[in-house]
C-alpha cells in the first residue's frame, strides 16, 4: 500500500512539513504521517497534507 496525499499524490518523504517532524521523533516521513496524521486513512494509505487539506475547505474525517 502506498502512502500518499489524496490530492497531490505527493509521498511524505516529498512533504516538507512531514521530513521535519518525522526527524525530530526519529522515525520516517512515512512512519511520522501513519502515527501522527489525523486525516491518514489506515484503509486506503491515502492522507490530506496541510496545503491540500486547506485547499479542499478542511473537511472532517480521514483522507
Ligand atoms: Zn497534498
Amino acid at each position: 500500500m502506498e502512502v500518499k496525499c489524496k490530492v497531490c499524490k505527493r509521498k511524505p518523504d516529498e512533504i516538507y512539513e512531514y521530513i521535519i517532524s518525522a526527524r525530530g521523533e526519529r522515525i520516517s516521513p512515512q512512519e511520522y504521517v501513519i502515527r501522527q496524521e489525523g486525516t491518514y486513512n489506515m484503509l486506503t494509505g491515502k492522507f490530506y497534507c496541510t496545503k491540500c487539506y486547506i485547499k479542499i475547505g478542511l473537511p472532517l474525517g480521514v483522507a
